[in-house]
């Protein structure tokens, strides 16, 4: 634990885990959130094992987003703030989840009274590991918490990702999502078309993702992309967003559809990288948080895959779906 923080930076683990490594230099990699610890973690690191410690001033958006110029440099990489993503396991590379300790009664009494009597339950990796404890709470008021395993980018029983929301239970019919922000809750929504609630524990509040403000823009977004007549596609570098032959196979369906289509490759996904590039249309391959969580920033639409077959006519709009990466 750090003092004074409901946050716990697992520090003996990751001392015991420098020294049994024999690790002479690590890297460390922190989501912005957390990157104002990032000295005060890195010298207690360096006090405690001897080690060199360097910080990555670059991204961490996700365990998706590994520092891989500074992982080669390093012999061990700890990522913190994210759960690992199993199937992208990368060598050297230590996630260290930061799980929160704050006290989750205040917002789950909240709940009570406002949920139905079976619910889905999800998470992120700073509350993943309270769900047992949350599900006993709602058992203990007739409530049953369903927890559920997803697919093989998902750590934990459910774990949410911004791109993967397979451990949301079919079996029920609505979610309650313990975690700040909305974002995870609103992609939870938008991929499974029930109502979700969030239980905000730092806020101290219960509150509904705004979904219908999102399927607006959203809509707005595929309608400003119906006449486009080129696009780009965009792949990213990040070693966990990837996917260089869904691009490839949107290229040969915009090029079918008359369009004049390219591939434009990078690690960051910015209005600033994508400005010199003069194309009607946009389509992320990438992180799907660019197109839904960053829409009003970029000059022309930036659309998910799904939503641009849409918008060519390769998929009817009662099919959209949210983008997910398995
Ligand atoms: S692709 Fe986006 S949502 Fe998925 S893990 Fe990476 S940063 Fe998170």
């Amino acid at each position: 634990m750090m003092p004074g923080d409901m946050y716990d930076f697992n520090l003996n683990y990751i001392a015991d885990t420098i020294k049994r490594r024999r690790a002479g230099t690590v890297g460390l990699q922190f989501p912005s959130g957390f990157a104002r610890m990032a000295i005060e973690i890195s010298e207690k690191i360096r006090e405690h094992t001897g080690s060199t410690v360097v910080i990555s001033a670059n991204s961490c958006f996700g365990a998706c987003d590994i520092d891989c110029g500074l992982l080669e440099s390093v012999d061990l990489l700890f990522q913190f703030g994210h759960a690992e993503i199993p199937n992208l396991r990368v060598e050297n590379v230590v996630a260290i989840e930061v799980e929160s300790t704050i006290d989750l009664l205040p917002v789950m009494e909240q709940a009570i009274g406002m949920i139905g009597d079976r619910v889905g339950l999800l998470s992120t990796a700073q509350f993943v590991h309270r769900l047992p404890e949350v599900q006993r709470y709602l058992r203990e008021h007739g409530i049953s918490g369903v927890i559920s395993r997803g697919d093989a980018r998902i750590a934990h029983p459910g774990l949410v990702l911004g791109c993967n929301f397979s451990s949301a239970t079919p079996d029920c019919d609505e979610y309650l999502y313990i975690g700040t922000g909305d974002f995870h809750a609103l992609g939870v929504a938008l991929a499974t078309h029930k109502p979700v609630r969030i239980a905000d524990p730092a806020m101290n509040e219960i509150r509904k993702p705004d979904v219908d403000r999102v399927l607006r823009q959203r809509c707005a977004a595929i309608e400003r992309a119906l006449d486009a007549e080129s696009v780009g596609i965009i792949v990213s570098t990040k070693i966990g967003q990837f996917r260089e032959s869904l691009a490839f196979g949107l290229r040969e369906m915009a090029e079918q559809h008359g369009l004049d289509a390219h591939i434009l490759i990078a690690d960051m996904v910015t209005p600033e990288a994508l400005l010199p590039f003069d194309v009607d249309v946009f389509v992320s391959t990438a992180c799907p948080r660019i197109a839904i969580d960053n829409t009003a920033i970029f000059r022309v639409p930036v659309l998910t895959p799904p939503e641009f077959e849409v918008a060519i006519g390769e998929r009817r709009w009662g099919d959209l779906v949210f983008d997910e990466i398995a």
